[in-house]
């Protein structure tokens, strides 16, 4: 295949700003891109949050203006380079000097994020021709960015540098549409005559998700599971018709594992490294980890991890319901990483002071505490409501850190389910969102490890042989690109 000019524009990516899997693949994606030949650039907004010595940002551009409706705005571009993978910075402080991305520290919406998101995806078009970048593919991710295909299609088809581009959307999580009341609409630009309901217009909103579904050439979300899932009504987050037209240019591909910094053979994070070969190190792990908790310093006492966003969608109130009868019936121990909805927080705060020693907790985002997470306990949960890929399970397989997760989403296509005759498999697996399941597969994996446990050190093996890597992604990600250029035509 011929070399790409690639243009990714997103709200998010590691290592500048994070709150979910989203910043991992726009962070790491490019990376791999590059190496199978292709040039990529990445477009950000200037967030408050992002440090700007630290990651070497330099000013590039002092005034870039970019046309919203019949409003033209002024902006100023810096630029970094991520692991060599060119990154442009759109500042404009009256949307994006502030600390968070979406919300204040209530988790209150900003009232004003269609203007936000919709004025970086017209400042990234803009960028590529201020640069004189012409991209065979522009690349939007999620609702934040999914009107660059819009865009393109409304603005730029003869347009000698952004013409010839065809357009990809990547759908991370389809509950977070991007609907808003039609306020904004001129501010957006994108014509009054498409405000209809087989393009941006929703319940009388204009939701960006569906645009961008409608507008792009080719969609792809990050699992095969969860791309099934989404053409169904209730997985579709009423989107599943746009997604069905798509026919065969809506599809599945896995994230990868960013091995670089999730591997126990070279983490630097973790107290002690190891590998399949030589599983010692995980047994300290385990004790630090223990020590670190406030959790009794045992290493016969199987420990279950938890590290998530404290979202509904997580089911950690379905956990939330369970985890007092497994520890009354139960010699297992809980080490909890997480924060998000406020009842979950009070939940998962507390619960160690009524079970000293059996359950540790960290309210809050901890990088370092997720490593030990993942290297020093026995079991990880995840009993999501829906996953669209989920990165936790994979670095859980990497750490010998079997999963315990229900069979959605990116959880069913990566964790194999233990054959209690053979003892294959990679972790455990339940169907039935509820305390009751969990209840019992946590029993299952627990009875597992105290019965079984050559069955326990089998599935050690085949989970750390899992291979989930970004080259094979990278590959997914070059085939999605061929085929948007070929519908594009
Ligand atoms: P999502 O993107 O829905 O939050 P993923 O499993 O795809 O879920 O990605 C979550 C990422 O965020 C993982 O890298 C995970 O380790 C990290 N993470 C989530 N919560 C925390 C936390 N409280 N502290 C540290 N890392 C966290």
């Amino acid at each position: 295949m011929k070399p790409l000019k690639i243009a990714m524009i997103a709200a998010e990516c590691i290592p500048y700003v994070k709150t979910g899997g989203l910043a991992d693949v726009v962070g790491v994606l490019p990376r791999f891109l590059r190496q199978l030949g292709h040039e990529v650039i990445v477009i950000l907004p200037r967030y408050a949050a992002i440090d700007y010595v630290r990651h070497g940002l330099k000013p590039l551009m002092a005034q870039m203006g970019v046309w919203m409706g019949n409003v033209q705005e002024w902006c100023a571009v810096h630029y970094a380079e991520n692991e060599g993978t060119p990154v442009y910075f759109i500042e404009f402080n009256k949307y994006f000097n502030r600390f968070g991305l979406y919300h204040d520290a209530n988790f209150n919406d900003y009232q004003d994020n269609p203007y936000r998101f919709s004025f970086l995806t017209r400042a990234g078009l803009q960028l590529c021709k201020d640069l004189g970048f012409a991209p065979d593919i522009v690349h939007a991710h999620d609702w934040h960015t999914a009107l660059a295909a819009a865009y393109l299609k409304i603005w730029h088809w003869n347009d000698p540098q952004l013409g010839k581009a065809a357009s990809a959307l990547t759908i991370h999580n389809i509950a977070y549409q991007g609907s808003y009341s039609a306020d904004c609409y001129n501010y957006l630009g994108l014509q009054w005559a498409n405000f209809t309901a087989d393009k941006f217009e929703d319940h009388g909103r204009i939701n960006f998700l569906k645009g961008g579904i409608v507008y792009s050439d080719v969609v792809n979300t990050v699992s095969p599971t969860y791309a099934n899932e989404t053409r169904t009504p209730a997985g579709g987050y009423g989107l599943a018709p746009y997604l069905n037209n798509k026919g065969d240019n809506y599809w599945g591909i896995l994230n990868g594992c960013d091995y670089e910094h999730w591997d126990p053979a070279i983490d630097t994070l973790i107290p002690a490294r190891y590998s399949a070969a030589d599983l010692s190190g995980k047994a300290i792990c385990k004790r630090r980890l223990q020590e670190r908790m406030g959790l009794e310093a045992d290493a016969s006492i199987p420990i279950i991890g938890v590290v998530s966003r404290f979202a509904a969608q997580k089911g950690l109130d379905l956990l939330a319901g369970a985890m007092e009868s497994i520890l009354a019936d139960m010699r297992v121990q809980f080490a909890v990483l997480g924060s998000g909805e406020k009842s979950l927080e009070t939940f998962y705060g507390q619960i160690p002071g009524r079970y000293p020693g059996r359950v540790g907790s960290y309210i809050g985002y901890n990088e370092e505490l997720a490593h030990w997470i993942e290297a020093g306990c026995d079991f990880f949960i995840m009993p999501s409501l829906y996953e669209p890929c989920g990165l936790n399970q994979m670095y859980s397989l990497r750490y010998g850190t079997l999963p315990i997760v229900r069979a959605t989403g990116g959880l069913d296509d990566t964790v194999q389910q233990y054959d209690e005759a053979s003892g294959a498999g990679t972790g455990f697996k339940f169907w039935e969102p509820s305390a009751r399941a969990i209840y019992y597969t946590v029993g299952w994996a627990v009875s597992t490890f105290y019965d079984r446990p050559h069955h326990i050190q089998q599935m050690i093996q085949a989970a750390m042989a899992q291979d989930y890597s970004w080259e094979k992604s990278a590959q997914a990600y070059q085939a999605l690109y061929e085929r948007a250029l070929a519908v594009k035509g």
